[in-house]
């Protein structure tokens, strides 16, 4: 795996709050997914679910529409 993130503690620190389950190895490799691209991915992914819900998808009617608003 990669190993250049510049941002790798925060990074973690999403993971962290989102994915409890997710467990390192002193090269951050997951011990529940196959690398740290992908607990992040999951981790944002399941953030910004969270986001949009928080906020009724700012009125949309889907998450999709709500995300797509903002682009
Ligand atoms: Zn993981």
């Amino acid at each position: 795996m990669k190993n250049n993130f510049d941002n790798i503690d925060e990074m973690v620190e999403l993971i962290r709050d989102e994915l409890p389950e997710c467990e390192y190895d002193e090269n951050f490799n997951c011990k529940e997914c196959s690398e740290l691209e992908e607990c992040y991915y999951k981790a944002s992914t399941k953030s910004a679910h969270e986001f949009a819900e928080s906020v009724n998808n700012g009125g949309y009617d889907s998450e999709e529409e709500f995300w797509e608003s903002l682009d």
